[in-house]
Protein backbone atom coordinates (compact mmCIF):
# COMPACT_ATOMS: atom_id res chain seq x y z
CA UNK A 1 0.00 0.00 0.00
CA UNK A 2 1.24 3.45 -1.32
CA UNK A 3 1.62 5.83 1.54
CA UNK A 4 -1.26 8.03 0.12
CA UNK A 5 -3.83 5.30 0.08
CA UNK A 6 -2.37 4.56 3.51
CA UNK A 7 -3.57 8.08 4.73
CA UNK A 8 -7.20 7.84 3.05
CA UNK A 9 -7.87 4.50 4.52
CA UNK A 10 -7.13 5.85 7.93
CA UNK A 11 -9.18 8.62 7.44
CA UNK A 12 -12.18 6.54 6.04
CA UNK A 13 -12.13 3.89 8.76
CA UNK A 14 -10.49 5.12 11.81
CA UNK A 15 -12.29 7.74 13.99
CA UNK A 16 -10.47 11.24 13.31
CA UNK A 17 -9.67 11.94 17.00
CA UNK A 18 -5.47 12.21 15.86
CA UNK A 19 -4.02 15.15 14.17
CA UNK A 20 -1.36 13.01 12.81
CA UNK A 21 1.94 13.59 11.13
CA UNK A 22 3.06 13.09 7.68
CA UNK A 23 4.56 9.79 7.88
CA UNK A 24 3.49 5.84 8.28
CA UNK A 25 6.22 4.10 10.43
CA UNK A 26 6.99 0.47 9.75
CA UNK A 27 9.96 -0.18 11.85
CA UNK A 28 12.37 0.50 13.88
CA UNK A 29 15.91 -0.17 15.80
CA UNK A 30 17.14 1.27 19.05
CA UNK A 31 16.33 5.28 18.72
CA UNK A 32 16.01 5.10 14.90
CA UNK A 33 12.64 4.08 12.82
CA UNK A 34 12.02 4.03 9.35
CA UNK A 35 8.69 5.23 7.17
CA UNK A 36 6.66 3.46 4.36
CA UNK A 37 9.14 5.18 2.20
CA UNK A 38 12.21 4.16 3.74
CA UNK A 39 13.57 7.17 5.26
CA UNK A 40 15.09 7.15 8.52
CA UNK A 41 13.88 9.19 11.81
CA UNK A 42 15.52 9.81 15.07
CA UNK A 43 12.90 9.45 17.47
CA UNK A 44 13.09 11.71 20.34
CA UNK A 45 10.05 11.32 21.21
CA UNK A 46 9.78 7.18 22.47
CA UNK A 47 6.04 6.69 21.31
CA UNK A 48 5.07 9.53 24.34
CA UNK A 49 7.75 8.18 27.15
CA UNK A 50 6.61 4.45 26.45
CA UNK A 51 9.39 2.92 24.19
CA UNK A 52 11.58 3.28 27.23
CA UNK A 53 14.35 0.55 25.76
CA UNK A 54 13.52 2.13 22.02
CA UNK A 55 12.72 -0.23 18.96
CA UNK A 56 13.28 -4.04 18.68
CA UNK A 57 15.58 -4.23 22.48
CA UNK A 58 16.59 -7.80 22.37
CA UNK A 59 16.00 -8.80 26.00
CA UNK A 60 12.25 -7.23 25.34
CA UNK A 61 11.86 -8.90 22.21
CA UNK A 62 13.19 -12.37 23.60
CA UNK A 63 10.76 -11.71 26.83
CA UNK A 64 7.48 -10.92 24.78
CA UNK A 65 7.75 -13.51 21.79
CA UNK A 66 8.96 -16.08 25.00
CA UNK A 67 6.23 -15.55 27.07
CA UNK A 68 3.62 -14.97 23.64
CA UNK A 69 4.53 -18.42 22.93
CA UNK A 70 3.65 -20.04 25.81
CA UNK A 71 0.88 -18.53 27.68
CA UNK A 72 -0.19 -15.23 26.50
CA UNK A 73 -3.40 -14.95 28.28
CA UNK A 74 -5.82 -16.52 30.96
CA UNK A 75 -6.98 -13.93 32.90
CA UNK A 76 -7.51 -13.03 36.70
CA UNK A 77 -9.19 -15.77 37.83
CA UNK A 78 -5.85 -17.99 37.75
CA UNK A 79 -1.86 -17.55 39.11
CA UNK A 80 0.48 -16.55 36.22
CA UNK A 81 4.06 -15.60 36.48
CA UNK A 82 5.08 -12.79 34.57
CA UNK A 83 2.70 -10.34 37.21
CA UNK A 84 3.88 -12.13 40.47
CA UNK A 85 6.99 -11.61 39.44
CA UNK A 86 6.81 -7.77 38.12
CA UNK A 87 5.12 -6.85 41.48
CA UNK A 88 7.79 -7.60 43.46
CA UNK A 89 10.20 -6.18 41.58
CA UNK A 90 7.81 -3.01 41.57
CA UNK A 91 7.37 -3.03 45.17
CA UNK A 92 10.98 -3.61 46.13
CA UNK A 93 13.02 -1.38 44.17
CA UNK A 94 10.28 1.36 45.19
CA UNK A 95 9.26 0.94 48.12
CA UNK A 96 5.65 0.46 48.11
CA UNK A 97 3.35 -2.72 49.55
CA UNK A 98 1.05 -3.31 46.64
CA UNK A 99 0.25 -3.53 42.81
CA UNK A 100 -2.77 -3.45 40.81
CA UNK A 101 -2.00 -3.53 37.50
CA UNK A 102 -4.41 -2.45 34.71
CA UNK A 103 -3.89 -1.21 31.21
CA UNK A 104 -3.57 2.42 30.64
CA UNK A 105 -2.26 5.62 32.74
CA UNK A 106 -6.16 6.12 32.46
CA UNK A 107 -7.04 3.19 34.13
CA UNK A 108 -4.34 3.86 36.57
CA UNK A 109 -5.82 6.88 37.87
CA UNK A 110 -9.24 5.29 37.58
CA UNK A 111 -8.09 2.37 40.00
CA UNK A 112 -5.66 5.24 42.40
CA UNK A 113 -9.01 7.58 42.70
CA UNK A 114 -10.93 4.25 43.92
CA UNK A 115 -8.73 3.65 46.53
CA UNK A 116 -8.46 7.15 47.97
CA UNK A 117 -12.28 7.58 48.13
CA UNK A 118 -12.88 3.52 49.48
CA UNK A 119 -9.58 4.25 52.37
CA UNK A 120 -11.45 7.10 53.52
CA UNK A 121 -15.07 5.59 52.95
CA UNK A 122 -14.28 2.71 55.12
CA UNK A 123 -12.37 5.31 57.92
CA UNK A 124 -14.86 8.09 58.03
CA UNK A 125 -18.36 7.25 56.63
CA UNK A 126 -19.86 8.92 52.82
CA UNK A 127 -18.96 11.88 52.14
CA UNK A 128 -15.34 12.44 52.77
CA UNK A 129 -14.71 11.89 48.78
CA UNK A 130 -13.44 15.40 47.50
CA UNK A 131 -10.44 14.95 45.32
CA UNK A 132 -7.86 18.45 44.54
CA UNK A 133 -5.83 18.21 41.77
CA UNK A 134 -3.11 20.76 39.68
CA UNK A 135 -4.77 23.73 37.13
CA UNK A 136 -2.80 22.69 34.17
CA UNK A 137 -2.80 19.22 34.85
CA UNK A 138 -3.36 16.13 32.46
CA UNK A 139 -4.56 12.90 34.16
CA UNK A 140 -6.45 11.32 31.44
CA UNK A 141 -9.03 10.83 28.56
CA UNK A 142 -11.91 8.74 30.13
CA UNK A 143 -14.59 10.77 32.07
CA UNK A 144 -13.60 10.18 35.78
CA UNK A 145 -10.00 11.46 34.96
CA UNK A 146 -11.02 14.17 32.49
CA UNK A 147 -12.81 15.65 35.36
CA UNK A 148 -9.27 15.00 37.35
CA UNK A 149 -7.89 16.80 34.18
CA UNK A 150 -7.27 20.68 35.04
CA UNK A 151 -7.54 21.98 31.76
CA UNK A 152 -10.80 23.60 30.57
CA UNK A 153 -9.97 23.17 26.98
CA UNK A 154 -10.72 19.16 27.92
CA UNK A 155 -13.90 19.63 29.71
CA UNK A 156 -16.30 20.53 26.43
CA UNK A 157 -19.09 18.40 25.24
CA UNK A 158 -19.02 15.06 27.89
CA UNK A 159 -20.63 16.67 31.19
CA UNK A 160 -21.72 15.22 33.37
CA UNK A 161 -18.61 14.64 34.80
CA UNK A 162 -17.85 12.52 38.10
CA UNK A 163 -18.49 14.65 40.69
CA UNK A 164 -16.03 15.89 43.97
CA UNK A 165 -13.06 17.47 41.96
CA UNK A 166 -11.56 20.48 42.27
CA UNK A 167 -8.70 22.57 41.04
CA UNK A 168 -5.73 24.36 42.54
CA UNK A 169 -2.92 26.34 41.30
CA UNK A 170 0.01 24.85 41.25
CA UNK A 171 3.20 26.07 43.14
CA UNK A 172 0.63 28.16 45.10
CA UNK A 173 0.41 27.07 48.65
CA UNK A 174 -2.08 29.18 49.86
CA UNK A 175 -4.59 28.56 46.94
CA UNK A 176 -4.02 24.62 48.37
CA UNK A 177 -5.39 25.79 51.58
CA UNK A 178 -7.98 27.37 50.66
CA UNK A 179 -9.20 24.88 48.45
CA UNK A 180 -8.70 21.54 50.81
CA UNK A 181 -11.32 20.96 53.27
CA UNK A 182 -13.62 18.40 55.19
CA UNK A 183 -14.40 16.77 52.51
CA UNK A 184 -11.25 16.09 51.19
CA UNK A 185 -10.00 12.42 50.40
CA UNK A 186 -6.90 13.33 48.18
CA UNK A 187 -4.49 15.24 46.30
CA UNK A 188 -3.57 14.54 42.83
CA UNK A 189 -0.47 15.70 41.11
CA UNK A 190 1.82 15.28 38.66
CA UNK A 191 5.18 16.09 40.01
CA UNK A 192 6.63 17.84 36.12
CA UNK A 193 3.44 18.23 34.52
CA UNK A 194 3.89 16.34 31.09
CA UNK A 195 1.29 17.45 28.42
CA UNK A 196 1.20 20.58 30.67
CA UNK A 197 4.09 21.96 29.51
CA UNK A 198 6.87 20.35 30.90
CA UNK A 199 6.61 22.02 34.03
CA UNK A 200 8.40 20.89 37.21
CA UNK A 201 6.76 21.67 40.71
CA UNK A 202 8.66 23.87 43.13
CA UNK A 203 9.90 21.25 45.45
CA UNK A 204 9.47 23.34 48.73
CA UNK A 205 5.08 23.62 47.34
CA UNK A 206 5.51 19.59 46.70
CA UNK A 207 6.63 19.06 50.41
CA UNK A 208 4.28 21.49 52.15
CA UNK A 209 1.50 20.00 50.69
CA UNK A 210 2.45 16.34 51.24
CA UNK A 211 3.01 17.03 54.80
CA UNK A 212 -0.40 18.82 55.41
CA UNK A 213 -2.16 15.94 53.80
CA UNK A 214 0.20 13.63 55.89
CA UNK A 215 -0.71 15.56 58.82
CA UNK A 216 -4.86 15.29 57.89
CA UNK A 217 -4.52 11.68 56.83
CA UNK A 218 -5.22 13.36 52.87
CA UNK A 219 -3.95 11.06 50.34
CA UNK A 220 -1.28 12.13 47.83
CA UNK A 221 -1.51 10.42 44.56
CA UNK A 222 1.42 10.67 42.52
CA UNK A 223 0.67 10.41 38.42
CA UNK A 224 3.92 9.38 37.28
CA UNK A 225 2.77 7.91 34.35
CA UNK A 226 4.88 9.86 32.37
CA UNK A 227 7.63 10.45 34.59
CA UNK A 228 7.91 7.07 36.28
CA UNK A 229 10.30 4.61 35.88
CA UNK A 230 13.41 6.19 34.96
CA UNK A 231 12.55 9.20 32.58
CA UNK A 232 13.55 11.74 34.85
CA UNK A 233 16.60 9.72 36.07
CA UNK A 234 15.51 8.98 38.77
CA UNK A 235 12.95 5.50 39.14
CA UNK A 236 10.35 7.40 40.20
CA UNK A 237 10.47 11.38 39.91
CA UNK A 238 9.12 12.00 43.64
CA UNK A 239 12.68 10.88 44.55
CA UNK A 240 14.05 14.49 43.34
CA UNK A 241 11.32 16.14 46.03
CA UNK A 242 11.99 13.73 48.47
CA UNK A 243 8.48 12.44 48.79
CA UNK A 244 6.62 9.11 48.69
CA UNK A 245 2.93 9.89 47.62
CA UNK A 246 0.86 7.16 49.79
CA UNK A 247 -0.48 6.77 45.57
CA UNK A 248 1.89 6.28 42.81
CA UNK A 249 0.49 5.49 39.48
CA UNK A 250 2.58 4.42 36.42
CA UNK A 251 1.43 3.34 32.79
CA UNK A 252 3.83 4.84 29.56
CA UNK A 253 7.55 3.88 29.85
CA UNK A 254 6.55 0.45 32.46
CA UNK A 255 5.53 -1.32 29.49
CA UNK A 256 8.35 -0.44 27.02
CA UNK A 257 5.91 -0.32 24.23
CA UNK A 258 3.22 -2.81 25.26
CA UNK A 259 0.07 -1.66 27.14
CA UNK A 260 0.04 -1.15 30.57
CA UNK A 261 -0.88 0.50 33.92
CA UNK A 262 -0.09 0.41 37.60
CA UNK A 263 -1.22 1.58 40.67
CA UNK A 264 1.17 1.10 43.57
CA UNK A 265 0.28 1.62 47.22
CA UNK A 266 2.11 1.66 50.57
CA UNK A 267 1.36 -0.22 53.66
CA UNK A 268 -1.31 1.88 54.82
CA UNK A 269 -4.06 1.23 51.78
CA UNK A 270 -2.81 -2.28 50.97
CA UNK A 271 -6.07 -3.77 52.08
CA UNK A 272 -8.41 -0.95 50.86
CA UNK A 273 -9.44 -2.78 47.35
CA UNK A 274 -10.32 -6.46 48.53
CA UNK A 275 -12.32 -9.20 46.53
CA UNK A 276 -14.45 -8.21 43.50
CA UNK A 277 -14.07 -4.13 43.95
CA UNK A 278 -11.83 -3.76 41.84
CA UNK A 279 -10.88 -5.59 38.13
CA UNK A 280 -9.89 -5.59 34.49
CA UNK A 281 -10.10 -8.58 32.16
CA UNK A 282 -6.47 -7.23 30.71
CA UNK A 283 -4.81 -6.52 33.53
CA UNK A 284 -1.65 -8.33 34.42
CA UNK A 285 -1.50 -9.87 30.93
CA UNK A 286 1.41 -12.17 31.11
CA UNK A 287 3.23 -11.05 27.58
CA UNK A 288 2.63 -7.00 28.87
CA UNK A 289 4.06 -8.25 32.53
CA UNK A 290 6.99 -9.75 30.79
CA UNK A 291 7.93 -6.85 28.79
CA UNK A 292 7.66 -4.54 31.65
CA UNK A 293 10.27 -7.22 33.61
CA UNK A 294 12.63 -6.68 30.86
CA UNK A 295 12.08 -3.07 31.28
CA UNK A 296 13.05 -3.26 35.16
CA UNK A 297 15.55 -5.24 34.81
CA UNK A 298 17.43 -2.58 32.47
CA UNK A 299 16.29 0.18 34.03
CA UNK A 300 16.00 0.02 37.75
CA UNK A 301 19.53 0.22 38.91
CA UNK A 302 21.68 3.27 39.77
CA UNK A 303 24.23 2.81 36.76
CA UNK A 304 21.29 2.65 34.37
CA UNK A 305 19.88 6.14 36.04
CA UNK A 306 22.94 7.80 36.03
CA UNK A 307 23.31 7.25 32.56
CA UNK A 308 20.07 8.68 31.97
CA UNK A 309 20.84 11.72 34.10
CA UNK A 310 23.85 12.50 32.01
CA UNK A 311 22.14 11.96 28.52
CA UNK A 312 19.45 14.58 29.89
CA UNK A 313 22.71 16.93 30.51
CA UNK A 314 24.40 16.94 27.23
CA UNK A 315 21.03 17.28 25.67
CA UNK A 316 20.16 20.81 27.99
CA UNK A 317 24.10 21.72 27.73
CA UNK A 318 23.60 21.41 23.70
CA UNK A 319 20.36 23.57 23.47
CA UNK A 320 21.44 26.24 26.56
CA UNK A 321 23.87 27.37 23.66
CA UNK A 322 21.15 27.69 20.94
CA UNK A 323 19.76 31.21 20.36
CA UNK A 324 16.45 30.37 19.27
CA UNK A 325 15.94 28.53 23.42
CA UNK A 326 14.59 30.57 25.61
CA UNK A 327 14.25 28.15 28.78
CA UNK A 328 14.69 24.56 29.35
CA UNK A 329 12.46 22.48 31.57
CA UNK A 330 11.74 18.86 33.12
CA UNK A 331 14.51 16.78 34.72
CA UNK A 332 16.56 13.74 33.02
CA UNK A 333 15.01 12.56 29.32
CA UNK A 334 12.07 14.77 29.91
CA UNK A 335 13.26 17.89 27.93
CA UNK A 336 10.61 21.06 27.77
CA UNK A 337 11.65 23.29 25.09
CA UNK A 338 10.78 27.00 24.97
CA UNK A 339 11.48 28.88 22.16
CA UNK A 340 12.08 32.89 21.62
CA UNK A 341 9.90 33.07 18.39
CA UNK A 342 9.00 29.68 16.69
CA UNK A 343 5.79 27.70 17.21
CA UNK A 344 6.40 24.09 18.32
CA UNK A 345 4.48 22.96 15.99
CA UNK A 346 6.32 24.38 13.61
CA UNK A 347 9.39 22.91 14.87
CA UNK A 348 8.11 19.64 14.93
CA UNK A 349 6.93 19.27 10.99
CA UNK A 350 9.98 20.70 10.53
CA UNK A 351 11.93 18.02 12.26
CA UNK A 352 10.14 15.75 11.14
CA UNK A 353 11.28 16.21 7.35
CA UNK A 354 14.72 16.57 8.44
CA UNK A 355 14.37 13.01 9.43
CA UNK A 356 14.06 13.54 13.30
CA UNK A 357 10.33 12.85 15.80
CA UNK A 358 9.98 15.52 18.61
CA UNK A 359 6.55 16.21 20.50
CA UNK A 360 5.07 19.70 21.39
CA UNK A 361 3.46 20.48 25.09
CA UNK A 362 1.67 23.25 24.57
CA UNK A 363 3.87 25.99 23.21
CA UNK A 364 7.46 23.59 24.12
CA UNK A 365 8.82 21.32 22.25
CA UNK A 366 9.25 18.25 24.35
CA UNK A 367 12.14 15.45 23.89
CA UNK A 368 11.29 12.27 25.75
CA UNK A 369 13.66 9.99 23.94
CA UNK A 370 14.27 6.41 24.83
CA UNK A 371 16.25 6.34 27.95
CA UNK A 372 18.79 3.52 26.20
CA UNK A 373 19.76 5.85 23.19
CA UNK A 374 23.01 6.14 22.35
CA UNK A 375 25.68 9.05 22.32
CA UNK A 376 25.65 8.30 18.39
CA UNK A 377 21.65 9.20 18.14
CA UNK A 378 21.68 11.91 20.33
CA UNK A 379 24.21 13.85 18.48
CA UNK A 380 22.55 12.90 15.18
CA UNK A 381 19.08 13.71 16.75
CA UNK A 382 20.40 17.27 18.04
CA UNK A 383 22.36 18.21 14.96
CA UNK A 384 18.72 18.24 12.81
CA UNK A 385 17.14 19.72 16.02
CA UNK A 386 19.69 22.70 15.87
CA UNK A 387 19.56 23.16 12.15
CA UNK A 388 15.66 23.21 12.36
CA UNK A 389 15.75 26.11 15.62
CA UNK A 390 18.82 27.71 13.44
C1 LIG B 1 -0.38 10.08 29.25
C2 LIG B 1 -0.78 10.46 30.61
C3 LIG B 1 -1.96 9.95 31.19
C4 LIG B 1 -2.94 9.10 30.42
O1 LIG B 1 -2.40 7.90 30.04
P1 LIG B 1 -3.17 7.00 28.93
O2 LIG B 1 -2.33 5.75 28.86
O3 LIG B 1 -3.16 7.79 27.67
O4 LIG B 1 -4.52 6.75 29.44
C5 LIG B 1 -2.23 10.26 32.50
N1 LIG B 1 -1.39 11.04 33.22
C6 LIG B 1 -0.26 11.54 32.71
C7 LIG B 1 0.64 12.36 33.56
C8 LIG B 1 0.09 11.28 31.38
O5 LIG B 1 1.20 11.80 30.86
Amino acid sequence: MDFQHVKEQDKQYIMNTYGRFDACIVKGKGAVCTDSNGKEYVDFTSGIGVNSLGFGDESWVKAVTEQAGNLAHISNLYYTLPDVELAKTLCEKTGYSRVFFGNSGAEANEGAIKVARKYSFDKYGPGRNGIITLLNSFHGRTVTTLAATGQEVFHNYFYPFTEGFSYSIANDFDDFLKAVGKTTCAVMMEFIQGEGGVNALDKDYVKKVVSYCNEHDILVIGDEVQTGIGRTGKLLCGEHFGVQPDITTLAKGLGGGLPIGAVLVNDKLKDVLGASTHGTTFGGNPVVCAGANAVLKKVANDPFLKEVELKGEKIRACLACCPEVKSLSGLGLMVGIELKTKKSADVAKACLEKGLLVLTAKTKVRLLPPLTITDEELTRGLNVLWEVLS
